[in-house]
């Protein structure tokens, strides 16, 4: 029944990760999560979504297309 100290440590890997803030140009973007559509859709199509903590504008983002959408909250 001991997990250890490491236990839960991989949920926290993907932290880290910042974008430049299409708004502000400050490098501030922290992704949030992100959505992949399912394949019987046909191809694949990735949202990531993004909170920039220099302005508080959030952001969805299309790598795909690579394309910014602002997210009103
Ligand atoms: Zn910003």
């Amino acid at each position: 029944m001991d997990f250890g100290p490491r236990a839960g440590k991989a949920s926290h890997t993907a932290a880290g990760e910042r974008r430049v803030c299409p708004r502000c140009r400050s490098k501030a973007l922290a992704l949030q999560r992100r959505h992949v559509s399912p394949a019987r859709l046909g191809e694949p199509l990735t949202t990531e979504y993004y909170e920039c903590e220099a302005c508080d504008a959030a952001w969805q983002y299309s790598p795909a297309q690579e394309r910014w959408k602002p997210v009103s909250t």
